[in-house]
């Protein structure tokens, strides 16, 4: 009997997956600059964080989530987005002041499988709580651009808007149903349906939003102060050099976002699923989860799809010595290779004590930029040198292998 990896999970390994682990190297280098710190919060919380949380009406807690009883008869729920956890995590711990959080890690939807949506998917996330000042909002912004331009996605355009908030949506969502309902020929089941629930939603239905470009739109609506902050938002952008559009019907899939929301779209992936990441302002949901009010924004990066983006992207040589044993020299080998990793080379070697010949082969499958063999040689303090690029062999010094791999 065999076994498949789940419907709708994929197994992530080489060569793919140096894609992967330079994207998240990356990652956490453009985060530190920005002075965002790690956070790590459970893979499953309390069912009721996401009811309440992601919002009751969002499709993601009304179709998607796996929700399980433990054996302690507790309803958990894996989770489906990050958000929520965090500011639970920074309620929970009683904390002040300003979080600057940043991490990675899988979120679960019950989705319907197909490219770049999967029902285990990576995110890559930023929340800054603790700030109202448009500042952070556009410094979020910012770093989600960096980054995403850094990791080389194609065509990356920045899609912002303002969907107003408690203040302002009340009467938008009072003109939007009354425009909805005068399209209902037109609205698919699921807006319908949402029709009621999340009106703001069915702007964001692939099948309904060509149909409805002369719909109201929440920036028309905004009251004094979400006018001011949407302003503020652009202004600074300009003034950091982040270009965007503006997209006066943008709006977000999870109920909890107020003011700025915004989405880095890949305009070169053909493919319907081309939001790379979206975010926006939270302030409402700390206080949705029963805590005090700590404003907040974020933004979440889909992994997948922008490894997706990049099509098959050759990655730099993961290795950059193999070190290839001759008959009588392992101990030598195994000494040498443990010196080369502690002076900072990344160095791997065959354990197996396989023919000269298919340790060669290894070294090329392990995209090693040289090879060493530690042979007959060696008494005489010497190695061979390949570069496999090239396929130049030399003889040189041991003491001058650090050199020659730095310059491979
Ligand atoms: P959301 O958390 O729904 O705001 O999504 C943020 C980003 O996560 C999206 O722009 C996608 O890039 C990614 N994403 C969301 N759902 C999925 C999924 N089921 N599979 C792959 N990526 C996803």
């Amino acid at each position: 009997m065999t076994f498949r990896a789940p419907k709708g999970t994929d197994d992530i390994l080489p060569p793919v997956s140096r894609t992967w682990r330079r994207l998240l190297l990356t990652w956490e280098d453009w985060a530190a600059r920005y002075g965002y710190e790690l956070v790590l919060t459970p893979l499953f919380e309390a069912t009721e964080v996401f009811a309440r949380g992601t919002g009751e009406g969002t499709e993601v807690v009304q179709k998607q989530m796996y929700t399980f009883e433990d054996k302690g008869g507790r309803s958990l729920t894996l989770r489906p987005e990050g958000t929520p956890s965090v500011v639970r995590a920074f309620l929970e711990a009683g904390a002040d002041g300003i979080l600057k959080a940043a991490y990675w890690g899988p979120m679960f939807r019950y989705e319907r499988p197909q490219a770049g949506r999967r029902r285990q998917f990576y995110q890559i996330d930023v929340e800054y709580l603790g700030s109202r000042e448009a500042a952070a909002d556009a410094e979020v912004i910012e770093l989600g651009y960096r980054y995403l331009i850094d990791a080389s996605v194609p065509g990356l355009s920045v899609q912002i808007n303002s969907i107003g908030d408690r203040e302002c949506r009340p009467a938008y969502l009072e003109v939007l149903k009354e425009y909805l309902e005068s399209r209902r020929d037109v609205l698919c089941d699921d807006s319908l349906l949402r029709l009621t629930t999340n009106p703001m939603r069915v702007l964001d239905c692939k099948i309904c939003a060509p149909k409805l470009s002369d719909a109201p739109s929440p920036v028309d609506y905004l009251c004094d102060a979400c006018t001011t902050h949407y302003g503020e938002v652009r202004s600074i952008l300009r003034e950091l050099g982040v270009p965007f559009e503006a997209t006066p019907r943008l709006v977000r899939g999870l109920d909890y976002y107020e003011r700025t929301a915004f989405e880095y779209v890949a305009t070169d992936l053909k493919a319907a699923q081309n939001a790379v990441g979206g975010g926006g302002r939270y302030d409402g949901l700390a206080e949705l989860l029963g805590g005090r009010p700590v404003p907040g924004v974020g933004f979440a990066l889909g992994l997948d799809r922008i490894v997706l983006t990049l099509g098959d992207v050759e990655e730099p040589n993961p290795l950059d010595l193999y070190i290839i044993v001759t008959a009588g020299r392992r101990r030598e080998a195994l000494r040498f290779t443990s010196e080369l990793r502690r002076s900072g080379i990344r160095a791997d070697l065959d354990v197996e004590s396989r023919s000269v010949k298919a340790q060669f082969r290894a070294a090329d499958r392990r995209g090693a930029a040289g090879a060493l063999v530690i042979g007959d040689e060696w008494s005489e303090g010497r190695v061979v040198a390949k570069d496999l690029a090239s396929g130049h062999q030399e003889i040189i010094r041991i003491e001058e292998v650090e050199a020659w791999t730095r310059r491979l």
